[in-house]
């Protein structure tokens, strides 16, 4: 099957075509850690973690290089740190942990390599000389700058063109730039803050060339993939780019696919820390499963805007409760049952065949959402045919595929109680308990007043051969 993805240079859909099918390379350019990340942050870690997960489908697990940087030195990190009077380690290794923590619980796989900026400063004082050997960047009043002159496709891949750069740019332009579209690649460190020796004097880098040389370091120039959020097009991917050509690593090419996702809004503006409307990833994992999170992200497509709402949060957990009752329901019809391994005529095998084909269509996950109910409506019909085998074959696709889309990892009785709390919980134990012991003593009346009140708790019990097992009630 081809995977077709959107992009944004070329401003087309096109087959995705690797340099080298036994070594894809992705990179996604990552965050700084210097505080607790929004849900918008979160955004192209779920989208990119499809891709990431799609990619090994097509190719292998172990031809996929997968590539997110952490950005652990800035002025932010660097005032949180001055307050606190710790060093600048203590609060990125307190917020990476955070982050790694949630994007897990978001089921997002960990990239192949994490590399972070304090770690890969050889890497980048030697891209800066590269770049002032070929004439790429020159050095200005302990600055080094990158020359915009020097490469003649800058504003391509964004689509600026020159002069509103400069109209942009006009705005305080510092007086050493020799043109104002210059950018800072190495600086001086103010007196008190963090510094790096360089041939250039002590400092450190600027932000875009971390990237560049992080990319080059992990997995070698050019790639064949890079993604983030849109807002990266202009400036950070825009020089990204430049810095990469013109330091004559990768030859013409930088990366052979750029990819770009959509805002997440909240009330119908971007997320973010400076307009202060945002969600914490850290306080919804507190309210709702991960799954749930994660299948809200993907319910729009990856390019378009999405509106942040609770509706919509909660429209996510009532799709995957619909997945979880049938893996549920068909665990319990197949529990006891001999079902020969490899059996043929799995239900819902089209449909596992057409959520393949939404995700290699440029990550169509509304298109995959809609596939993955069809494929649970045939499990579950096969289940109403007491065909066993079509039943078993067709959990497994059910499962694979969500497996697939980073879903259904759950086990489905835990999925339905997540729901109840620790009270809630014991007491449905406790009734459960008691109705067991009221059947054993024939006290048929006391067994179905337990039974009536356990429904008002909007608990459903299902008796097997094992015993009574219990869910939350589907939701009228
Ligand atoms: P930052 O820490 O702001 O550099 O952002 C880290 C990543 O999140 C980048 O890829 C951004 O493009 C992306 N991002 C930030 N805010 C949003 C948002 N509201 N919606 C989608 N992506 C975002
Ligand atoms: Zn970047």
């Amino acid at each position: 099957m081809t995977l077709s993805l959107y992009d944004t240079m070329s401003r087309r859909k096109a087959p995705f075509a690797p340099k080298d099918p036994s070594r894809v390379t992705l990179y996604v350019c990552g965050p700084t850690v210097y505080n607790y990340a929004h849900i918008g942050n979160f955004r192209p870690v779920v989208v990119f973690d499809l891709l990431f997960r799609v990619l090994r489908r097509h190719y292998g697990a172990d031809h996929v290089l997968y590539a997110a940087n952490v950005t652990d030195v800035d002025d932010k990190i660097n005032r949180k740190a001055a307050e606190e009077g710790v060093p600048i380690r203590t609060i990125s290794d307190r917020y990476l942990d955070a982050y790694n923590a949630d994007a897990a619980a978001l089921g997002a796989l960990r990239p192949t390599f994490q590399p972070r900026v304090t770690e890969t400063m050889d890497a980048i004082t030697g891209m800066i000389g590269d770049l002032i050997r070929n004439n790429g960047a020159y050095e200005a009043e302990g600055h080094v700058l990158f020359d915009t002159q020097a490469f003649a496709d800058y504003g391509k891949l964004s689509g600026h063109p020159m002069d509103e750069m400069i109209a942009g740019a006009r705005i305080d332009v510092a007086p050493y730039k020799r043109h104002p579209a210059d950018f800072v690649l190495w600086k001086p460190s103010k007196p008190g803050e963090p510094a790096w020796p360089s041939p250039w004097g002590d400092g450190r880098p600027g932000w875009h060339i971390e990237c560049t040389a992080m990319i080059h370091e992990a997995l070698g120039l050019p790639i064949d993939i890079h993604g983030g959020g849109e807002d990266l097009k202009f400036p950070h991917h825009e020089n990204e780019l430049a810095q990469g050509v013109c330091s004559g690593h990768g030859g013409r090419e930088y990366a052979g696919v750029w990819m770009h996702n959509g805002f997440l809004n909240m009330a119908q503006e971007k997320m973010s820390k400076s307009l202060g409307n945002v969600a914490l990833a850290h306080d919804l994992l507190e309210l709702y499963p991960g799954e749930a999170i994660r299948w809200a992200l993907l319910l729009g497509h990856y390019r378009q805007p999405l509106e942040w709402t609770d509706t919509l949060i909660e429209q996510a957990k009532a799709n995957l409760d619909r997945l979880y009752r049938v893996l549920d329901d068909s665990g319990r019809f197949l529990a006891g049952k001999v079902v020969p391994d490899g059996a043929q005529s799995p239900a819902g095998a089209a449909e596992h065949a057409d959520i393949l084909k939404a995700l290699a269509d440029d990550l169509n996950t509304p298109e995959a959402f809609a596939a993955l109910f069809r494929l649970a409506d045939k499990v579950r019909a096969a289940i109403m045919a007491k065909d066993a085998l079509a039943v078993a074959g067709g959990r497994d696709l059910l499962l694979d595929a969500g497996n697939l889309m980073g879903f259904l990892a759950a086990d489905p009785q835990g999925w339905f109680q997540s729901g109840a709390d620790d009270d809630l919980k014991s007491r449905v134990e406790g009734l459960i308990a008691a109705r067991a012991d009221a059947r054993a003593a024939k006290d048929w009346p006391q067994a179905d007043r337990i039974r009536d009140e356990l429904a008002a708790l909007n608990v459903e019990v299902m008796d097997g051969p094992s015993g009574a097992t219990w869910r939350i009630r589907e939701q009228a």
